[in-house]
């Protein structure tokens, strides 16, 4: 086998794909699904030839793709790739870096340095912050929460590493009423108990209501959001964090692709994050709304410090180097996903940046305003990117929903808003241009009339 050969293929294959990204089908088709049966063989005895391996993957697996990173598809918040972002990816490939120390890899060490200073600008957080990049929101979250909790019990006087949970002063956590479902899995996999977690009510948008907000002391760790999954919105930073820095309490929050808002300067965005910067720690992910490839977040931390010992690995107790990334993330060997957050903001800029998330949030709006105008409930406000709607009847918005995927012209998913079924689109492809809306809000014109009529 010539390894070149065989990578020149590969390349080949990724461009013909690149090049079908606007026309292919959004959701693949049944056959294309049926044919995902050839992957069914028994693990080869000897080895098979790898351009057959390849060629496999490509014929069958690449029509049985979602066209996420296409400028057609609105489901969740996926985000496409951008081509600077992907490209550094491919070159990392051939790399193949374990990118945990700077002896690992120099060149890691030092771009994923930058990238953290950047993205500590970008967003406007605190600069003295640790920025480790893990492999998700959900991941990052995780060491957050645990940086949280090992942080609070020390200045109860507790050694959480060398004591651990028994016996240790109870520390609260305080999260939204309809925070993300990976936030209650990183505090059941902590060991908080489900149970014993505190909602905080939130208001008619789906925001934490500051006047309803459950107790707080020096044992709390509350948990609040920028960017609900269904609607989009954001909970008052500024009240809320306030109160919480008074009573001693650790402010967290998962702002997965909502964090990104505070990179535009038009008003309307920049207002939903005033007074997010009070937090004490921040995840965010780049390969949603940033537009990365896969997989790319962040955990963010005022006191860079305190991640670096809640998540050291280093061999010395209590020294972890907040500048190796090893000391960051749940990861010791790990690519160097800070790269690709580098080559993004490198290429788009401070003002690139702002200009898509501002883009997206147009697009998101004119969807709402021109569903509205054809008839359909729009259940949210539309403050960032989510357009949360339903039709008349249940049954209606479970045939639209059908409709809309069996069609391969676009794809967007379905959820549950206040007890009912509600469709969501999430506008987040820097791929998607107006003609791209304009081609979604005909398709649900055209429907409006077959699957949603009163
Ligand atoms: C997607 C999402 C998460 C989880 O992020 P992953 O990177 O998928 O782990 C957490 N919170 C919110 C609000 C999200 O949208």
């Amino acid at each position: 086998m010539d390894e070149l050969k065989l990578l020149a293929d590969a390349d080949a294959r990724g461009l013909r794909y690149v090049e079908g990204n606007a026309t292919r089908r959004v959701f693949p088709s049944n056959e294309a699904i049926a044919a995902l049966d050839a992957f069914d063989e028994s693990l080869p005895v000897s080895g098979l030839p790898a351009e057959d391996t390849l060629s496999l993957l490509d014929r069958i697996g690449s029509p049985a793709t979602t066209a996420s990173n296409g400028p057609r598809y609105f489901g969740f918040v996926i985000g496409a790739a951008l081509p600077a972002a992907a490209a550094v990816e491919r070159l990392m490939l051939a790399w193949d870096q374990c990118a945990s120390t700077f002896d690992n890899s120099p060149v890691a060490a030092t771009v994923e340095r930058v990238a953290s200073r950047w993205v500590l600008e970008a967003l406007d957080l605190p600069r003295e912050s640790a920025v480790g990049f893990g492999t998700s929101a959900t991941a990052c979250t995780l060491g957050a929460l645990a940086t949280a909790r090992r942080t609070l019990l020390a200045r109860q006087g507790w050694d959480f590493d060398r004591q651990g949970l028994m016996g240790a002063p109870e520390i609260k956590v305080v999260i939204s009423e309809l925070a993300h479902i990976t936030v209650k899995k990183a505090l059941r996999i902590l060991g908080f108990g489900l149970d014993r977690i505190v909602y905080a009510s939130v208001d008619n948008d789906g925001r934490v209501d500051a006047a309803r907000l459950p107790p707080l002391d020096d044992r709390t760790i509350l948990c609040l959001q920028a960017g609900e999954v269904n609607t989009g919105e954001f909970d008052p930073f500024a009240p809320i964090i306030a109160r919480a820095k008074e009573a001693g309490a650790w402010v967290h929050v998962d702002g997965a692709f909502g964090l990104w808002a505070r990179t535009a300067s038009a008003a309307a965005l920049s207002a939903l994050c005033e007074g997010i910067e009070g937090a004490d720690s921040w995840t965010t992910d780049a390969h949603k709304w940033l537009n990365t490839p896969y997989d790319c977040a962040m955990v963010i931390c005022r006191d860079a410090k305190a991640l670096a010992v809640a998540m050291n690995s280093d061999a010395a107790y209590l020294s972890a180097s907040a500048d190796a990334q090893k000391n960051l993330t749940l990861e010791f060997s790990r690519r160097a996903r800070g790269i690709p957050v580098w080559a993004a903001l490198r290429t788009l800029g401070r003002v690139g940046v702002a200009a898509m998330i501002e883009r997206h949030h147009a697009q998101a709006r004119r969807i709402g305003a021109e569903l509205a105008r054809l008839g359909y409930e729009v259940l949210n406000r539309v403050v960032l990117n989510q357009v949360l709607f339903r039709c008349e009847t249940d049954a209606q918005t479970q045939a639209l929903r059908s409709a809309v995927q069996a069609s391969g012209e676009t794809w967007f998913g379905g959820t549950t808003w206040q007890g009912r079924p509600a469709l969501r689109i999430s506008v987040s492809s820097w791929r998607t241009r107006d003609e791209d809306v304009e081609a979604l809000v005909q398709l649900l014109a055209s429907l409006r009339g077959d699957s949603c009529a009163p």
